[in-house]
C-alpha cells in the first residue's frame, strides 16, 4: 500500500486510486471473498482511503457480505456511482446482475465489464482498491494483471492438499504475469470447540506457511474457522466491523500489509 506508481497511458488504473491489491485463490470456497471484504474495513478502520471491488464475476458475493443491494446509479449513461458499507467504496458485478440469473459470457465481455468497473466507477481518492477475484487462473486475472498495474496479490488457501496445489497454480500465474505476491493467508486453519476448547485442524494445518517459507513469499497470517465469520459475513456486516478476536485478527493483517 502507499505505492504510487505512474499510470501508463494504457492503464485502466484510475489517476486517484494510489494502489490496487488483488486477492486470488486457486479454488472456490476457501474464503477469498470473506477475506477481501474483512480486510477492506480492517483497512478503513485503520484510516485508509479502501475501496473493494468484486470482481468475482460468476459468484459475487460482496453485496451480500456488505451487506448493500441498491443498483449502483449511473446519472449520465457512463459514470457508475459506486456504494459505499462499513467505511468503504465498493461496487459489484453482482449489484448490476439478476442475482437469481446465471452468468454466461464469453471471455470478451468478462474484459469489456472487468474494465468497466474499474476505470467507469467514480472511486474517488483510495489509497488502495481491493479486487475480489474470482478463484482459478483466467481472463478476469489476465486482464487485471495485465491492464491495472496491481501494487501485488495476496492468495488465500486453506491448508488441505487440493487447495494448496490450486493455490501454488495461482501464485504462478501471479508471477508471469509479473504481478507480485505481497503474501499468503491460511483460513480455515484451526477449529477451536466452544464446548470444550479443543482444537481441530478439519482442513490440516500449516500448510500455507510452509508453502510461503518454500517459495520465499511472507506468510501473512492464519485465520481460524470460525462461525461468528460465517454468520457476520450472511448478515452484511463483516466481522472485522466488529470487536473481539477476529476483529482483532483482521486489524493485525492490515497493519502487516500496511507496513
Ligand atoms: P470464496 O470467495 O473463496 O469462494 P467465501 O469467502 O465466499 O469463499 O467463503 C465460503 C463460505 O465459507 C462462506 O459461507 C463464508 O462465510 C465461509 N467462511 C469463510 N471463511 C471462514 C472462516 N474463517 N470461518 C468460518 N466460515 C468461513
Amino acid at each position: 500500500i502507499g505505492g504510487h506508481p505512474k499510470p501508463t497511458q494504457a492503464s485502466l488504473k484510475p489517476a486517484s486510486v494510489a494502489s490496487i491489491i488483488a486477492i486470488g485463490s486457486g479454488k472456490g470456497g476457501v474464503g477469498k471473498s470473506t477475506v477481501s471484504s474483512n480486510l477492506a474495513v480492517a483497512l478503513a478502520r485503520a484510516g485508509r482511503r479502501v475501496g473493494l471491488l468484486d470482481a468475482d464475476i460468476y459468484g459475487p458475493s460482496q453485496p451480500r457480505m456488505m451487506g448493500v443491494s441498491k443498483r449502483p446509479a449511473s446519472p449520465d449513461g457512463k459514470i457508475i456511482e459506486p456504494l459505499h458499507a462499513h467505511g468503504v467504496t465498493m461496487m459489484s458485478i453482482g449489484l448490476m446482475l439478476d442475482p437469481d440469473k446465471a452468468v454466461v459470457w464469453r471471455g470478451p465481455m468478462l474484459m469489456g465489464a472487468l474494465q468497466q468497473m474499474i476505470s467507469q466507477v467514480n472511486w474517488g481518492d483510495l489509497d488502495v482498491l481491493i479486487v475480489d477475484l474470482p478463484p482459478g487462473t483466467g481472463d478476469v486475472q489476465l486482464t487485471l494483471c495485465q491492464k491495472a498495474e496491481p501494487t501485488g496479490a495476496i492468495v488465500v488457501s486453506t491448508p488441505q492438499d487440493v487447495a494448496l496445489l490450486d493455490a501454488r497454480k495461482a501464485m504462478d500465474m501471479f508471477k508471469t504475469l509479473k504481478t507480485p505476491v505481497l503474501g499468503l493467508i491460511e483460513n480455515m486453519s484451526t477449529y477451536v470447540c466452544p464446548e470444550c476448547g479443543n482444537e481441530a485442524h478439519i482442513f490440516g494445518h500449516g500448510g500455507v506457511e510452509a508453502e510461503a517459507k518454500k517459495m520465499d513469499l511472507p506468510f501473512l497470517g492464519a485465520l481460524p474457522i470460525d462461525l461468528d465469520t460465517r454468520l457476520a459475513g450472511d448478515s452484511g456486516t463483516p466481522v472485522a466491523a466488529g470487536s473481539g478476536p477476529m476483529a482483532d485478527a483482521y486489524a493485525q493483517l492490515a497493519e502487516r500489509l500496511i507496513k
